[in-house]
């Protein structure tokens, strides 16, 4: 089911595509529904939905959402959230401040360092200031010369304990899933194999989110190796819980990874779009109704 790819992110997070284009390219590539989950934003969506209105695609309300459980940094995706909803909409504003005031000390820190013109630098290659992303800094220190790919921008500046980085208040694993179901979403834990966690504490962390209220796993994505998209399957099939796939898209920030494209669902999984009413094999009712918003026709015949 590559038709449905339920993580991507647009500029109104750290992708590189405006929601518009984002949701073209997913058309081309063959994506038919596609969540918008940018990160700790909801901002892009309308955007996204007149787009995907013209190219016939299903748009799917997404967020992903930063979380803090047992010091590390967590990310907790949303999948059809109503985005107008005030409790999330807060929530989300939270971060997003704590985002900006994050930026102005990351910067202060880099130009302790020797560097210039970071802050403004950085705010150019982000939508607005409360969106700015460690992305945004790792590829302005990339353009500047200051490192040699971006991965070492995360190794040498920006990853944890390391000289630019700031610690973030993100919100509870346990408030971030409270907003996504106040919004009447389902919240899904996203890429659990790439959190720095032994087998048993990845256990500990789908324990702790299943007990706040969350409901799947992301199974499949586009960075997670076989053996690891098998484990979280049987883990799912174990654990009650739903399954998810996606590509993670960003743009050029991560230029291997495409739309559409990532590993299958291994076979006994209950893959998440069954929560709102899509059949196993995915991909029907979203055709004529367009679930998040009620019932706004999405150009059915574009599809079949
Ligand atoms: P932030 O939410 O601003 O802390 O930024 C986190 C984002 O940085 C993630 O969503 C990734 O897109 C990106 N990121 C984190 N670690 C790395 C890394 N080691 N290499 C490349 N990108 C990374
Ligand atoms: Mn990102
Ligand atoms: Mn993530
Ligand atoms: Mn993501």
């Amino acid at each position: 089911m590559p038709e449905i790819d339920l993580h991507s992110h647009s500029r109104y997070s750290d992708g590189s595509l405006a929601p518009a284009d984002l949701v073209a390219l997913a058309a081309r590539a063959g994506v038919k529904a596609l969540a918008l989950t940018d990160h700790d934003a909801v901002a892009g969506l309308a955007e996204a939905r007149a787009a995907a209105a013209e190219h016939g695609l299903c748009l799917i309300n997404g967020v992903e959402i930063s979380a803090a459980w047992n010091g590390h940094n967590i990310h907790v995706v949303g999948l059809q959230v109503d985005p107008e909803n005030p409790i999330l909409r807060d929530g989300l504003a939270r971060q997003a401040g704590a985002r900006a005031l994050r930026a102005r000390h990351m910067a202060d820190k880099l130009e302790a360092l020797g560097m210039t013109g970071v802050y403004d630098g950085v705010l150019a290659l982000a939508q607005s200031p409360d969106a700015i992303s460690r992305t945004h800094f790792s590829q302005w220190l990339f353009a500047n010369g200051h490192v040699s790919s971006i991965q070492q921008a995360f190794d040498r500046y920006l990853g944890p304990r390391k000289p630019a980085s700031v610690p973030m208040p993100w919100a509870s694993l346990e408030d971030t899933v409270s907003w996504i179901r106040a919004a009447g979403g389902v919240a899904v834990l996203a890429h659990p194999g790439r959190y720095p966690l032994t087998r048993t504490k990845m256990r500990g962390l789908i324990a702790a989110f299943r007990q706040a209220g969350g409901e799947a796993i992301e199974v499949a994505t586009a960075t997670e190796k076989p053996d690891m998209v098998q484990y979280l399957g049987r883990l799912s099939v174990e654990l009650g819980l739903l399954a998810s796939q996606g590509s993670d898209y960003h743009g050029t920030p991560a230029p291997w990874i495409a739309l559409g494209n990532f590993p299958r669902l291994p076979a006994g999984c209950t893959p998440v779009w069954t929560a709102w009413g899509w059949p196993v094999d995915g991909l029907p009712a979203c055709m004529a109704t367009d679930i998040a918003t009620g019932s706004v026709p999405v150009v059915a015949e574009a599809l079949s």
